[in-house]
């Protein structure tokens, strides 16, 4: 708490300055244009999922895990790879309460979305377990998404579904036992008489998470479910 006060009050006095470099900020943000030239933006990837594809893959085309199992959620943006500054940036952002990296991520993400054609009725950012949420004291993917919702007008829905099921960490299982460690993580307790949302979340690694929580919105009636995440891991297939 005492945190996110000092960054209040930092965000509303004094003017912004790369977090990465000390340099001052770029487009009122907090990051110069040296490191935002340099941030590890993602090209290339599978519509679907935000998998990267060799750049000679046609563009919109799905990769071929998503032609041979298509994920519950219709569309994927990535703005990010999970890698150097970004991957700081998430993990500073988690592990160590630095909101104003909720405040960039989120900017940089509503950024790339501003073209977007089709925007969602709706956000809903990942639900966190409770159990998670005490040991944190915040959840990352809801900051992100109060900054991508109120830069793009977009309403917010919180507390429509919870996360009932605390899973196990899955760093070191594959696809398959990623998908059966999520089953049954999400629960619909309002309704939602809406047909498009967005999911908000930090991180994509195989999207088996943000695959859960997209069937269960399906199933409650909303037709299309697009995932926007700042960073794309590439998960390593080890088993
Ligand atoms: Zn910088
Ligand atoms: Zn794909």
């Amino acid at each position: 708490m005492v945190n996110n006060w000092l960054n209040i009050i930092q965000d509303s006095f004094l003017p912004p300055t790369c977090i990465l470099c000390n340099s001052p900020g770029y487009n009122r943000w907090d990051i110069c244009y040296d490191c935002y030239s340099q941030l590890p933006w993602a090209q290339h990837q599978c519509p679907r999922c935000a998998i990267p594809l060799p750049e000679t893959s046609p563009i919109n085309l799905p990769c071929g895990e998503c032609l041979h199992q298509s994920p519950a959620f219709d569309h994927t943006i990535a703005v990010f790879k999970h890698q150097h500054a970004i991957r700081y940036l998430i993990t500073q952002l988690k592990f160590n309460a630095q909101y104003k990296h909720a405040r960039l991520l989120g900017l940089l993400l509503a950024e790339a979305l501003s073209e977007y054609p089709e925007l969602p009725q709706a956000i809903i950012p990942m639900p966190l377990h409770p159990n998670r949420f005490r040991d944190r004291g915040f959840n990352q993917s809801i900051e992100i998404a109060k900054i991508v919702a109120k830069r793009l007008q977009i309403p917010l829905l919180l507390n429509h579904y919870i996360r009932q099921r605390d899973s196990p960490h899955q760093t070191h299982l594959t696809r398959a036992e990623r998908r059966k460690n999520v089953r049954n993580s999400f629960m619909q307790v309002k309704p939602v008489p809406l047909q498009h949302i967005a999911i908000v979340d930090d991180v994509m690694t195989t999207g088996s998470t943000l695959h859960e929580l997209a069937q269960v919105l399906k199933k409650s009636g909303i037709q299309k479910v697009d995932a926007w995440v700042c960073a794309r891991a590439i998960w390593k297939r080890n088993g």
